[in-house]
């Protein structure tokens, strides 16, 4: 018999309805005390709510996993992976990067599994899925069993929160130092492993694809370009002249080799803060046909909203300056808890005191292989919003 987390009353609504964290101050009583054991949930009336990996510290003290009826164990994982893995086969055929997993919103909270070719990167958010890492190896390898190497990558900052080590490595067979692989027309070597380690933004995969699609003759400034992913996809779709701006030297000399390797003269990168880039390029009265805005995310939690808000604010602000008649603003945010009305509000309101009429022509969001699980809006965070300068 598992141990139980008994609810607090009228707390399991919400996990009723399909989500799946179990905050610490709803728990009434219960019977777990091991880091990652798996326990059974039930509300104040003893109805049973699930099974999931509990944690004595976190303040995300279960994370559910399935019914009562699920045993947890490789052949759970198998299937969860196969469903997965389904899901990205048909929404993205010819994809050789995909994400295979996408924690919560694949049923799966706390774990993320990148495809790079054949190498899979993996990310453990929560100790449940950290200590079976072995586990989760083998049915990787039963659902894919082309794979070649397994590496981890846990060394995010979400980990010190669960407990958990920062490490990573690989955890099996063999993994090159390069890994190439297509996105659309465009070639990519990252470095999963080494010292030099880059990674690659999976989540902006269908934007950047519509950015190789509406690039054709035009000029291109891509700010926070990071290995270059929208540069290199508008130097393909026939931009004219194209620059990419990061603050991480290491993201600039890898997007510098991309361009290269894709025999395309006309895309370039500079190493600079990106506020400095735009202020020089508005006051020498530089202007150019696109300007492309994906920054890191600025605010982690609500606190830090006002400075995100001011921040979206004020990068909108600078990039429509360099924008005449007909030139089109990409505004991206990944920040969870901005909103896209907010972001267009925001937008909206710095077009407004520059006197520039805006037409929104494209909203996208995160691609297919990141889907939102409607009962969690924490898995629902990136925005991509084109505008028109009418
Ligand atoms: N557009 C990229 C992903 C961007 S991720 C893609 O499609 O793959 C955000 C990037 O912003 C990171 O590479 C980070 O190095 C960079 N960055 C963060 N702050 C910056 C700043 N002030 N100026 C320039 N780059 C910055």
């Amino acid at each position: 018999m598992l141990p139980t987390v008994k609810l607090k009353p009228r707390e399991h609504h919400r996990l009723v309805e399909g989500h799946l964290w179990v905050f610490r101050n709803e728990i009434q009583s219960t019977s777990a005390s091991e880091l990652a054991e798996l326990v059974r949930v039930c509300s104040s009336d003893a109805k049973e709510i699930g099974v999931g990996f509990y944690h004595p510290m976190s303040q995300i003290a279960v994370r559910l996993l399935g019914t009562n009826q699920d045993t947890i164990g490789e052949e759970f994982f198998v299937q969860r992976f196969e469903r997965a893995l389904r899901h990205r086969t048909l929404t993205l055929p010819t994809a050789e990067a995909y994400r295979v997993v996408f924690g919560e919103a694949d049923l799966l909270s706390g774990l993320i599994v990148d495809r790079f070719a054949d190498t899979l990167v993996l990310q453990m958010h929560a100790a449940g899925m950290d200590v079976r890492s072995n586990e989760i190896v083998r049915a990787l390898l039963t659902v894919m069993p082309e794979v070649t190497g397994i590496v981890e990558r846990n060394t995010m900052s979400t980990r010190v929160k669960e407990g958990l080590p920062l490490r990573d490595g690989v955890l099996w067979g063999k993994v090159n130092n390069t890994i190439s692989f297509t996105e659309g027309s465009v070639r990519l070597e990252i470095d999963v492993v080494g010292g030099q380690k880059t990674g690659y933004f999976l989540d902006q995969r269908v934007n950047r694809l519509w950015i190789a699609q509406h690039a054709k003759g035009r000029t291109v400034l891509d700010c926070f370009c990071n290995v270059g992913g929208f540069a290199l996809h508008a130097g393909m779709g026939g931009a004219t002249e194209v620059l990419g701006i990061d603050s991480s030297e290491l993201a600039i000399e890898s997007a510098r080799r991309h361009a290269v390797l894709n025999e395309l003269p006309q895309v370039n990168f500079e190493k600079a803060n990106v506020f400095d880039v735009l202020r020089q390029h508005a006051e020498v009265g530089r202007t150019w046909d696109v300007v492309i805005l994906d920054p890191p995310s600025f605010a982690k939690n609500r606190s830090a909203l006002v400075g995100a808000r001011a921040g979206y604010a004020e990068l909108n602000r600078i990039a429509l300056k360099l924008l005449g008649s007909g030139g089109l603003l990409v505004s991206a945010s990944c920040t969870q808890l901005v909103a896209e009305h907010e972001l267009l509000d925001i937008v909206y309101r710095e077009a407004a005191r520059l006197r520039k009429t805006l037409r929104l022509i494209h909203r996208g969001n995160q691609s297919p292989d990141h889907p939102v699980l409607l009962a969690m809006p924490e898995t629902q965070y990136l925005k991509f919003l084109v505008f028109e300068v009418y």
